[in-house]
């Protein structure tokens, strides 16, 4: 199957749930009677949005009141529309479900690119990475557990793959090797950002590549990753909400035949092997928090380092065109252009808090995504296919 996706860049938004971490913390067990004056909370605390279209779940509205000087309350209503909108009881599944064509074009040999981005703990890394169990699993576990179905299936056409991940952070323009084993906090290795124009392939140079043999290797990879992150941060939330994370799964496949190392099946006609090759990857990229690439900054960082963030973003603008630059810095920017230019499925999931606190946050992220929703893409075309 061969999928074109022409024109514009496909985009998602998604909800998170009112979490029990999100009420005050004056409302401690005692003060809260049960199960019902918890929810009567929760509802409180909720901004005024709206999910209308009940057909295509393509639409979101959210509504504000605000009271002018002279005491007349002004009532706004914004209507925003994305390829898919995923309301805050939606499960991990329901979203895979609509993600999953991308992890087969992988396969197909096609470059693929998928974001989440929104404000810090709006549910990125929850829908990336997810949680430990099968209900709560991620993006990256359940795109890799598609990759792996779909390469059995082709099998039996006479394709063998071999799959491969990287797990990279970029925090200050530096990247971070998560699957690195090295017990320092800092990179041992400086990693560079490598493109080859003539296979054009994107590589990071001395990056931990580890070969995938079965998904749930995937779970393995991201506790390590997580066990990194820990190493070398001592404010994790502050690193999480400051830095990149970016996932890839290569895979090559060559078509070898079902008559060579691969017995046929029973009665099955016997493929010749032609040699074919195929190569794609997939990235999945957990962004920093939306209010610091909106250059908002929180306190306990310091001018020098504001000033550095600044000019880190600053530069991305300058590098890209209006709206993916001011979605990355200087390095992502540098995946995302030439995965553009080589044609790439590019799908974004922007995540929302569901806190009226969080409102302004979130109009802002609205707005940004409607933009990159609006961008033209070129025709996505395969990645190196030659026959040898
Ligand atoms: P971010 O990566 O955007 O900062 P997280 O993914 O860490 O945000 O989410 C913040 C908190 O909300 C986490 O505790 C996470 O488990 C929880 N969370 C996010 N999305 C959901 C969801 N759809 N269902 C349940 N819990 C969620
Ligand atoms: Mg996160």
């Amino acid at each position: 199957m061969v999928l074109e996706l022409k024109g514009n860049i496909r985009v998602f938004c998604r909800v998170r749930p009112v979490l029990p971490s999100d009420l005050p913390s004056t409302a401690s067990i005692e003060e809260v009677e049960g199960e019902e004056e918890l929810e009567t909370m929760k509802e409180e605390m909720k901004a005024n949005m709206a999910f209308p279209d009940k057909r295509d779940h393509k639409e979101i509205v959210l509504y504000s009141s605000s009271e002018s000087a002279m005491g007349i309350e002004r009532k706004e209503v914004y209507s925003f529309g994305f390829d898919r909108v995923f309301e805050p009881t939606s499960t991990q599944s329901e979203v895979f479900e609509e993600i999953s064509q991308l992890a087969q074009s992988c396969i197909d040999g096609y470059n693929v690119c998928i974001f989440a981005y929104g404000q810090t703990g709006s549910g990125k890394s929850f829908t990336m990475e997810g949680g430990n169990s099968d209900s709560t699993a991620g993006m990256i576990p359940r795109a890799v557990e598609q990759v792996f179905r779909v390469a059995e299936e082709m099998k039996s056409k006479g394709w063998e793959y071999k799959i491969e991940g990287q797990f990279l952070e970029i925090y200050n323009e530096t990247i971070h090797d998560l699957l690195s084993t090295s017990t320092s906090a800092e990179p041992s290795k400086k990693h560079e950002i490598k493109h080859d124009p003539k296979t054009s392939r994107t590589t990071v140079t001395d990056l931990t590549v580890v070969p995938l043999t079965s998904p749930s290797q995937v779970k393995l990879l991201l506790a390590r990753a997580q066990k990194r992150r820990s190493v070398a941060a001592t404010l994790m939330n502050e690193r999480s909400s400051r830095s990149h994370s970016v996932f890839t799964l290569r895979i090559s496949g060559v078509m070898v035949g079902t008559g060579s190392s691969s017995s046929p099946t029973e009665g099955s006609e016997v493929i010749a092997g032609t040699g074919e090759t195929c190569e794609g990857c997939l990235n999945l990229v957990d962004l920093a928090g939306s209010e610091r690439l909106n250059v908002s900054f929180g306190p306990g960082v310091t001018e020098k380092e504001r000033v550095k963030e600044t000019q880190s973003i600053n530069k991305s603008l300058s590098a890209l065109g209006d709206v993916i630059a001011a979605l990355v810095d200087v390095f992502v920017a540098k995946f995302v252009k030439w995965e553009l230019e080589d044609a790439v499925h590019f799908q974004m999931v922007l995540n929302l808090s569901p806190l009226a606190a969080h409102l302004s946050e979130s109009l802002t992220s609205l707005r940004f995504a409607t933009k990159v929703n609006n961008t033209q893409i070129g025709t996505a075309k395969k990645a190196a296919k030659t026959n040898s």
